[in-house]
Formats: C-alpha cells, structure tokens, sequence
C-alpha cells in the first residue's frame, strides 16, 4: 500500500499566487490517503481558503517550519511516520497552538478522547460528510477571529479566574493547578472562561457549543462532554466527584466557584 503512494505531493506552500490573498485563511491539511487528500485539497480551495498539503508528520514539521501562521491544521490521526496524536502532542508542547481538527479513523470514543487530550481543538470521525467538516473548519476559523477581535477583558468577570486550586489567566494563556501548570488549548480556555462568566448558572450543551465553538444547531453534543471531562481532569481534586464543573442532568453543566464545604461542621 505504501508503494502506490502519490509522488506528486505538494509537500510546500502551493498555489503562487495564494500570497496576493493575505485575507483566504490557510489551512494545513496532513492527510496520506492521495484521493482524500486531493478531493480536501480541491473542497477547501473552492470554499476560498490557502491550502498547503502534507503526507506525513516530517512534510507536515517542513510546512510549519516554512510558515508558521497557519490559520487551522486538519490532521489524520493514521500517518505513515507518526500518528496524528503524536504530531498534535509535540505541537502542544512546543507552544503551537494552531486550532487543530483531527480526523479519526473510528468513530471510538477512545480515539476521541485521546485526540483531546492531546490537544486537538476538535475532531471528524472517517468517513465524514464533506459539508459538517467544512463547517468544523469555519467554526474554528470563527472563533479564532472572533478572538482576536476581544477586547482585554470580556464578561463580567477578570480574565484571571481562580477556583479551587486554579488560577486561569486567559489573556496570557496560563493555568495552574495547585501550582503545577496546566496545559490548556486555546478552546479549553475560552470554555472555562465561558464558565467562570457564567458560574452559578445552567447551561445547556447546545449553548455552549454555540456560544464557545461557535457552532450553530450542531446536533452532536458529545464534544462538550469530552472538554467537561477534560476540564475535570486538569482542575478537579477528584475528576470523578467534580466539585466545579458539575452535570445537572438532562439540562446541561454549572460552574460553581466556591463549592460548600464537604463534611463542614453544622
Ligand atoms: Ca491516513
């Protein structure tokens, strides 16, 4: 299989005129399945977007390499040299934090939360139809402008909010818990703060995705409960029992800031 591979991969920033187009958001596409690729490739470029190609993990290190101010990078988890995972990991870790769509081959909540953890902004299971990933890829376009477009302080709140053992900063991009930092995306700190300017309140999965995905009538829930338990793993002492980030069944999750006191005397 590995023989029949394109050799006729871009694997550098393509279309020379796409540089005169400072507007078209760029995405890096890192995918090794030639049709998929081409047919992504074709889609996103009829959409008006820059798209540079990647089929494999390394070609996929040369274009960030050769521009780093990629606007999304959609990323298959089966690679050749690495897997997607791996890939998004090592880019948390060297502080890119480029929005990243992960397209899973299986539609396993493993794989899911795995994608999550390390990082990835969102995920597409295989097959997928073509117009929900293109609207994935404007909802973390949107947000990112949108973003950009915030003033310093937003909400009712400071963008430093503290919580148990927590300290998020979200305008330097920071968290801690108990001291030790905590690696957020960029998604999981729009979301806490999203929380924190709502904390006491009920809030239904929909608003949320609406309101920090910035996805509209999206029936598929099921991110938001991944970023829940996610949220709940980095700030809860015990993530099974949250104390801040709490379901309320059938309606949505509540922030609660100052939890009462388990055991406290009466
Ligand atoms: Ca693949």
């Amino acid at each position: 299989m590995m023989s029949s591979w394109p050799r006729r991969f871009p694997s550098a920033p393509s279309p020379p005129n796409s540089d005169m187009v400072p507007l078209s958001p760029r995405l890096l596409v890192v995918e090794d399945e030639q049709h998929l690729a081409a047919g992504l490739k074709l889609n996103f470029e009829l959409e008006g977007y820059a798209v540079d190609m990647a089929c494999s993990a390394r070609n996929a290190g040369e274009c960030l390499l050769q521009r780093p101010g990629y606007d999304a990078i959609i990323l298959d988890v089966m690679l050749p040299d690495m897997t997607g995972f791996d890939l998004c990991r090592k880019l948390r870790d060297s502080g890119n934090f480029t929005p990243v769509l992960m397209l899973t081959a299986l539609d396993s909540t493993r794989d899911r939360v795995t994608g999550l953890e390390v990082g990835a902004d969102d995920y597409l299971a295989k097959p997928f139809e073509l117009t929900e990933l293109l609207a994935r890829v404007r909802s973390l376009l949107r947000r990112r402008s949108w973003e950009r477009q915030q003033p310093p302080t937003r909400g009712t709140n400071a963008a430093v909010i503290s919580f148990g053992g927590a300290v998020v900063d979200c305008e330097r991009q920071e968290a801690r818990m108990n001291g030790q930092e905590v690696k957020l995306t960029r998604l999981e700190f729009d979301l806490v703060r999203y929380f924190a300017d709502h904390a006491g309140r009920v809030l239904s999965r929909q608003e949320l995705q609406e309101q920090v995905w910035k996805l509209a009538n999206y029936p598929n829930t099921r991110m938001v409960d991944n970023f829940i338990m996610r949220l709940r793993r980095h700030f809860e002492r015990d993530p099974s029992v949250p104390a801040h980030f709490l379901s309320v069944r059938g309606s949505g999750y509540k922030f609660v800031r100052d939890p009462p006191v388990a055991g406290a005397a009466p």
